[in-house]
């Protein structure tokens, strides 16, 4: 395959971005549709993005206090039917086991869409003083929620992700865990994934099915189509009551818990892609490149015994530093053509070193994200890749950062908000009046739904962007995947 070949499989973002993605996903070996409708296969490049996420995100659970567990796939259908909003929300989507072998079950299984039940059962049985709060668990999973249209990474039947589940003494700490988390997934986002997201609070019919209140983050894709990457629940005392979660509390009295749950999932590998990709293809931030650096070698004349040498020496270096190195030394394919399938798939930097570096004892860096090439010394490499991956880290986060910036806008007219969200979407700041009756309106009259409520949303300044009546709240709207 030559290297034209290479970039016309990937079809061009501005002609059809989600043909596009497709193309990336597929090409850069990232995933692969199943046999079984909806169920996409994590190729081994996709899946080393995920185990980086996961160790970054682990750490960070555990730092503050956080432990996993695991928890069964199957859930007897009772359990669900305890929480009566939980049911509402979710039964639509439940995948459903009604028989063990050639066995009719006496209680039909569901295949766990979400834990809350399974868990809050459990924590019903473990909690029962004061003094067993709080418990803060973790588990990752996979989940099974029967969607009708799927896309891979960002909507599948079934998916992987963490849940994390809590439960508190009071309602005060609920809260302040439930934000903590978002705050969590917030920098998360930002530092390893070079995402930036806009964290507030969910609409009350956007909300999680059983929540009190539900937070979330959420991102800007780079057709303009917001991602929501996260959510953290407060449930109050739903669950607890739901399945008698209670302890004693330290007045003697018996008191139910206050629980909160929160959740990222292998979405979060369809915003990397959406959010850093480009004509060529991927582009990874550093920190989740399963390859940060590839070297390739310049085959040329006896090459095997003067050039590759050298790069071995070079990839032990890098790695000895840290570095996530592949030395690409196939035969079988040129050094062109190696150069465009590593961009394709992303590799913040390529090395390059042939017969005249060696001479030169020097190698040339070529970045992914802005095509730069540098000339660097030898005796200089380590420090000036690790440099130079810092710098692509941060440089992606400013990149995402000002998109974002340049298709956020707000208005408090409706028939302007029509255009904006024709034209070229994006977040629109707008007046909301608080109505479900007016958010439902404008979903239906333009496919935008309110994201969230941001923390430091302003106040308004202009009546209700639909009705007219005095607005409570600042809303950023914008039409999502
Ligand atoms: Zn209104």
């Amino acid at each position: 395959m030559s290297q034209t070949d290479l970039v016309t499989e990937i079809t061009k973002q501005s002609e059809d971005f989600s043909r596009w993605y497709l193309d990336v996903v597929r090409r850069a070996e990232l995933a692969d549709y199943s046999p079984v409708k909806g169920c996409m296969v994590i190729r081994p490049y996709g899946y080393a993005i995920w185990e980086l996420i996961q160790r970054e995100l682990d750490d960070r659970f555990k730092a503050t206090g956080h432990v996993n567990a695991y928890f069964p796939l199957f859930i007897p259908e009772s359990l669900l039917m305890r929480e009566a909003e939980h049911v509402e929300g979710f039964a639509p989507q439940v995948a459903w086991v009604t028989k063990g072998g050639d066995e009719v079950l006496e209680e039909k299984l569901i295949v766990r869409p979400t834990s809350e039940v399974i868990i809050g059962t459990m924590y019903a049985k473990w909690i029962k003083s004061w003094r067993d709060l709080p418990v803060l668990i973790n588990q990752w999973a996979n989940v099974v929620r029967w969607e009708k249209v799927t896309r891979p990474f960002l909507r599948t039947t079934e998916f992987l992700w963490q849940e994390g589940h809590t439960a508190h003494e009071t309602e005060a700490e609920a809260h302040e865990e439930t934000l903590r988390i978002l705050a969590l997934y917030k920098e998360f986002c930002e530092t390893v994934l070079a995402m930036p997201v806009v964290d507030g609070q969910k609409s009350e019919s956007e909300k999680f099915a059983g929540a009190s209140r539900t937070y979330s983050i959420e991102a800007l894709m780079g057709d303009g189509r917001a991602l929501q990457a996260g959510t953290s629940h407060d449930l109050g005392q739903n669950f607890a009551k739901a399945f008698e979660i209670q302890f004693q509390g330290r007045d003697k009295s018996l008191q139910h818990a206050w629980t909160t749950s929160w959740g990222v999932s292998t979405r979060l590998i369809g915003g990397v892609i959406m959010t850093h990709g480009d004509d060529s293809g991927l582009i990874l931030p550093p920190r989740v490149a399963p390859y940060q650096v590839v070297v390739v070698p310049i085959s040329r004349g006896n090459w095997r015994e003067t050039v590759l040498p050298r790069a071995q020496e070079i990839r032990g270096e890098l790695q000895r530093a840290g570095v996530r190195v592949m030395l690409d030394d196939r035969d079988s394919q040129t050094p062109g053509w190696k150069f465009a399938e590593w961009e394709m798939r992303g590799v913040p930097l390529r090395l390059e070193i042939g017969p005249k570096d060696i001479e030169k004892s020097q190698v040339v860096l070529a970045r992914r994200d802005t095509r730069e090439k540098a000339f660097v010394p030898m005796e200089a490499l380590v420090g000036a890749v690790t440099m130079r991956l810092d710098e692509i880290q941060a440089a992606l986060l400013a990149r995402a950062r000002a998109f974002r910036e340049e298709h956020t806008s707000a208005t408090n007219d409706y028939e302007e908000f029509k255009r904006m969200m024709e034209g070229r979407p994006g977040f629109i700041i707008a007046p909301w009046c608080g109505s479900h009756e007016c958010e439902a309106a404008i979903k239906a009259e333009t496919q935008a739904t309110i994201r969230n409520i941001p923390f430091d949303s302003p106040a308004p300044t202009a009546p209700c962007l639909k009705c007219g009546q005095p607005a409570d709240v600042s809303a950023w709207f914008a039409k999502a995947y």
